[in-house]
């Protein structure tokens, strides 16, 4: 169990860092993906040592196809497997603005950071994935993506955004057709309103909705929520599901009356 080996994308910071640190605590040896601080991912390496764990950073963007083939590159030269990739780097839109002011530019960034990456790292790890399973270098390799209530919630100041989420809800079911056969299991952990640097800019108007009672839990998510999620997925304990989404919302997807 301690040899098994957890890739996690934006683990420098926020919910990515809670999740590795989840793991490490867990035994689990933690790729530790960033985009640019490195500052940050350090830290998240110490928390996840400190946890029990061992950890390796990387930089790599999301966005750039030669930076993800490195990524997984370093991780088989450091340690040899993937037993788990967790799709968690995201970006929200650079800035909030109506939807029919939306520019190319910034829809082909936030698509290309939070879906085509996500795509083709997990097109990349699931092949690695059905080379070492046969080797017996892996035994329940699993795959998670990070996904969000905005794949369901629109909110037209953030467009590019909502449809990446949703693209990637229906990434999870696509890959997860594709690898039960293989026994490669994969989820969507989608979690709600998360305080973290993302919802930062945002927070004062979160307050109050939670406040007024917009999720039934009424407090803030905390990355931690999202990282026992992640755990519990890891540790094997959805043996029997595949292609299903964890809501970790504090019940923001009920319909109430
Ligand atoms: P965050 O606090 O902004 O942290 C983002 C992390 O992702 C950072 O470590 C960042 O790296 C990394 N990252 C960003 N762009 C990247 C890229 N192009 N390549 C590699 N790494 C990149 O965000 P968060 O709130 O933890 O969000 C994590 C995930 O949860 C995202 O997919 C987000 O969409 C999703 N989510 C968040 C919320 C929420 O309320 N916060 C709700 C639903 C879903 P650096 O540290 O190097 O910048």
């Amino acid at each position: 169990m301690q040899e098994r080996v957890a890739l996690v994308t934006g683990a420098g910071r926020g919910i990515g860092r809670a999740i590795a640190v989840a793991l490490g605590s867990a035994g689990w040896r933690v790729v530790v993906n960033y985009q640019s601080n490195a500052e940050a991912a350090a830290e998240t390496r110490a928390l996840v040592e400190g946890a029990g764990g061992q950890a390796l950073t990387v930089q790599a963007d999301m966005g750039r196809g030669a930076d993800r083939e490195r990524l997984v590159q370093q991780t088989l030269d450091h340690w040899g497997r993937i037993d788990l990739l967790v799709n968690n780097a995201g970006m929200g839109v650079p800035k909030r603005g109506d939807m029919l002011d939306t520019t190319e530019e910034s829809y082909d960034r936030v698509m290309d950071v939070n879906l085509k990456g996500p795509f083709f790292l997990t097109q990349r790890v699931a092949n690695a994935m059905l080379q070492l399973l046969p080797q017996g270098r892996v035994q329940d390799p699993k795959i998670v993506n990070i996904g969000s209530i905005s794949a369901y919630t629109s909110s037209t100041n953030r467009a590019e955004y909502c449809l990446s989420k949703a693209g990637l809800s229906m990434m999870t079911s696509l890959f997860a057709d594709r690898l039960a056969e293989h026994g490669i299991l994969v989820y969507e952990v989608r979690p709600g309103i998360i305080e973290t640097d993302m919802t930062g800019g945002v927070h004062e108007k979160y307050d109050q909705l939670i406040a007024k009672g917009l999720t039934p839990i009424r407090r803030w998510g905390r990355p931690e929520d999202v990282g026992a999620a992640v755990l519990a997925i890891a540790d094997g304990h959805l043996p029997f599901s595949t292609g299903e989404i964890i809501n970790v919302d504090g019940g923001f997807h009920l319909r109430r009356l």
